[in-house]
């Protein structure tokens, strides 16, 4: 079919069908939404304005859910188009600072704008996530004097007010579960599994999470390297997003491979766990060039069956992904 009669067609359809089908329009608007992810920050803890530091989000039925919130990944979120208030979940999976720091702006934005009437932010993540929310947002804490200004200053008051709030405000207060290897988090129609990360133990506690959602599953490694962990956690995945930090064979000692994910041993996890997609993240300058760029994709995709991404800040997956349905004529 050509071109513009095609869309004549569909143009025809959508006109009828506002017109005489309502059920069908209320059917089509109850269908569950595809589940939909975006790459927040793909980068690394080098400064870069192409590629800020980690940060994902999952658009599961009515939740939101963070995971990891680094350098500049809470403007990637405002540049998508999303508002702090929105989101209902935040998941860590370590806290280096290139994937937690922009939690304080997080929590006290949504705090700021939410005027007390939305739910409290449900966190999760290792030990010590509770102290440091304490030492961030308590009356000790780091943000304590500000926060102090804002529920009693009569001009912050005010603000509170016309935003629909009602006095005496209430300090921000995140609901923070610390999490561990094994634990599950039941949502609203999805669940989250974590498990063991190979990064930086014992300094550190380093988790990966797998989430299933009623449309498909992703698995996201936080920072690891090659993991037998993660091969179990990701089994049968859609989408398993994986640190994938340098060259092969650059590493510079073997506890830095162990550390941080290369594109060969990327490429053996996710044949390993049989995913359906590799999407390639935690990606350092050196690699993100022409032609190495290329060649890592072609030396995974010489190992892995499944779709490689090389992943880019702002970019939107849902588990199907796009199809090209054929070949259009001239
Ligand atoms: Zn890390």
């Amino acid at each position: 079919m050509k071109r513009r009669a095609f869309l004549g067609t569909v143009a025809a359809s959508s006109a009828a069908a506002a017109i005489s089908d309502r059920p069908l329009e209320a059917a089509i608007a109850q269908q569950p939404k595809p589940t939909k992810i975006t790459l927040l920050g793909t980068g690394t803890p080098a400064p870069s304005l192409q590629r800020v530091g980690s940060g994902y989000l999952v658009e599961v039925g009515n939740d939101r859910i963070i995971m990891d919130h680094g350098p500049d990944a809470h403007h990637r979120f405002l540049e998508s188009g999303r508002r702090a208030v929105d989101i209902t979940h935040a998941f860590f999976t370590h806290l280096h600072y290139d994937h937690c720091m922009d939690y304080g702006r997080l929590v006290l934005q949504r705090w700021d704008q939410g005027a007390d009437r939305i739910p409290e932010l449900n966190v999760f993540g290792p030990t010590p996530i509770k102290r440091m929310t304490e030492q961030l947002f308590g009356e000790e804490g780091v943000y304590g004097p500000d926060i102090r200004a804002r529920i009693e200053h009569a001009s912050s008051v005010d603000v509170f007010r016309a935003r629909g709030g009602t006095v005496p405000r209430k300090r921000p207060a995140p609901q923070v579960r610390e999490v561990h290897a094994g634990d599950v988090i039941e949502g609203n129609g999805w669940k989250v599994r974590v498990g063991h990360a190979s990064h930086v133990q014992p300094f550190l506690e380093c988790l990966a999470f797998r989430l299933d959602a009623p449309d498909g599953s992703l698995c996201y490694t936080g920072d690891s390297g090659s993991s037998d962990d993660i091969v179990e956690l990701a089994r049968g995945c859609d989408v398993l997003i994986h640190m994938n930090h340098y060259f092969s064979g650059t590493a510079p000692s073997p506890a830095y491979r162990a550390a941080c994910g290369n594109h060969k041993d990327n490429a053996l996890v996710a044949q390993r766990a049989g995913v359906k997609t590799l999407v390639l993240t935690h990606l350092l300058a050196q690699i993100d060039q022409p032609r190495i760029r290329e060649q890592i994709v072609h030396e995974i995709q010489a190992v892995f069956e499944g779709k490689v991404v090389w992943g880019e800040d702002l970019m939107e997956l849902t588990f199907a992904g796009p199809r090209i349905a054929g070949i259009e004529g001239y």
